[in-house]
């Protein structure tokens, strides 16, 4: 039965936090609004769960049918506060009704630089640091490397397998996968090169040996000497959640400072609490030189920024690093007020804990469903490999199926990796104990259901 669509369209934590379904998903208000998405947005701008979202706030998002869906995926691991989290919203609407831009670049004011501050208190090293500001994480990789490229006067650029930087001609470069991300929009920026990964599902090297290995190809393919930067994803994010093997990230980040190559750490998906420290490259102790962030940092509100070695980030010419919108002041806002949250509610030692129930849950599953290949991640950034038992031949088809149903069943899933065989979850930090639960009981079902 269908219910009238729900009046109220205020989100953030007071959304109540239950999963409720009063129609077929997506329902019939959905449905009408995708007629005039196809006639009016480009195809090419796929979505995945065609859900019209009105409120959302926890762990939940609510649509324009009134159905309550749980939130797994923090819109690709953005929404860590929560959506609509009290202090970005204070913080935002403070600054929209003060001023809304002015680009930092003619007249400068203080969010953009309390963001700067911040950045170069939480990120990992305790050195001099400097931060630019930002749209999207594509931006700030791009001009990771730009910096990189100044203060080495060299030209190449490191990456590795599986990785994922962006959409734009240098970070498609950048990125591995081809389909949807890279076909058809070559030629791409040269003087890209790219090394093994450390994998250790598929690999079985330990973090020495794999890094080993990536080391050999940089140095004899590409040329210590002729490297600006190598850059890394510490766990990688669209590539299905690989963690290096212990080890790997220690041993690049050695090799890197002893050639002089600049290590960028894109932690654009890892970072802001995540993985249940403020960055992944804590967790072993790499300090990189160049740290590239973005979705998690600001609550929702585009922002993202290079934060790095005083004397790296000023080798840049002035006026060679800007934008018209980069560090937008209500972004600031947001990111100042997202911070906040963070620090607040300790959202490291809550990304820990969902991490720990998440991780329980998929390896409990995992003894049921030998499909499950792997269960990893670090906190709150956790993921499921489905592979044909005992073997690494991915099964993408399966893991749309147990996505299609948990969609069905009202839990926002989202998929990943190179084989679109891993299933990733990235719930926001603001998620109730209850409802993590029964999204994961849907997650179940979805395998039993699917078997
Ligand atoms: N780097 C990583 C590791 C990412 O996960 C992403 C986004 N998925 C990007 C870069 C690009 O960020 P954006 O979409 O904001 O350009």
């Amino acid at each position: 039965m269908t219910e009238p669509a729900v009046q109220s369209r205020t989100g953030g934590p007071s959304l109540p936090q239950e999963r409720r379904l009063v129609t077929e998903i997506p329902g019939p208000e959905s449905r009408a609004r995708l007629d005039r998405k196809k006639q009016h947005v480009a195809d090419g701008v796929g979505t995945m769960l065609p859900v019209f979202v009105e409120a959302a706030g926890g762990g939940i998002l609510r649509d324009v049918d009134g159905n309550s869906l749980i939130d797994l995926g923090s819109g690709i691991a953005v929404t860590s506060v929560g959506n609509s989290a009290p202090e970005v919203v204070r913080g935002v609407q403070e600054q929209v009704a003060a001023f809304t831009h002015t680009c930092f670049m003619i007249t400068p004011y203080d969010g953009y630089v309390d963001v700067c501050e911040k950045l170069a208190e939480l990120t990992p090293g305790d050195h001099a640091k400097k931060s630019a500001l930002f749209n999207s994480g594509a931006e700030a990789v791009e001009n990771a490397v730009k910096i990189a490229r100044v203060a080495t006067g060299r030209d190449a650029v490191g990456v590795f397998e599986h990785a994922y930087h962006g959409r734009t001609n240098l970070t498609m470069a950048m990125t591995s996968k081809n389909m949807p991300y890279k076909h058809g929009f070559g030629p791409f920026a040269g003087e890209v090169y790219r090394a093994p990964m450390s994998y250790p599902f598929r690999d079985g090297l330990s973090g020495e040996q794999a890094a080993a290995r990536a080391i050999d190809v940089l140095d004899k393919q590409v040329g210590a000497d002729n490297l600006a930067c190598i850059a890394i994803e510490p766990i990688l994010g669209e590539g299905g959640f690989v963690v290096p093997a212990p080890g790997f990230l220690p041993t690049l980040a050695a090799w890197a400072a002893d050639k002089g190559v600049v290590l960028i750490a894109d932690e654009i998906q890892s970072g802001f609490c995540r993985t249940g420290s403020w960055f992944a490259c804590d967790e072993e102790g790499v300090v990189p030189d160049l740290v590239t962030t973005a979705k998690g940092i600001a609550g929702g509100l585009p922002l993202a920024a290079v934060t790095g070695r005083a004397e790296l980030m000023d080798s840049v010419h002035v006026g060679g690093l800007g934008g018209t919108y980069g560090g937008n002041p209500v972004a600031c806002a947001a990111a100042l007020g997202s911070i906040a949250e963070m620090e607040t509610h300790d959202l490291a030692a809550r990304a820990r804990a969902i991490g720990g129930t998440m991780h329980a849950r998929l390896t409990a599953l995992q003894e049921r469903h030998p499909v499950i290949g792997d269960v990893r991640g670090r906190g709150a950034m956790m993921a499921i490999e489905l592979c044909a038992p005992g073997t690494t031949d991915a099964e993408p088809a399966r893991a749309a199926a147990v996505a299609a149903y948990c969609h069905q069943q009202g839990v926002v899933t989202l998929t990943c990796g190179t084989w679109g065989n891993v299933f990733r979850f990235l719930p926001p930090l603001s998620i109730p104990d209850a409802l993590l639960d029964e999204g994961l009981d849907v997650v179940a079902e979805a395998f039993a259901a699917t078997a």
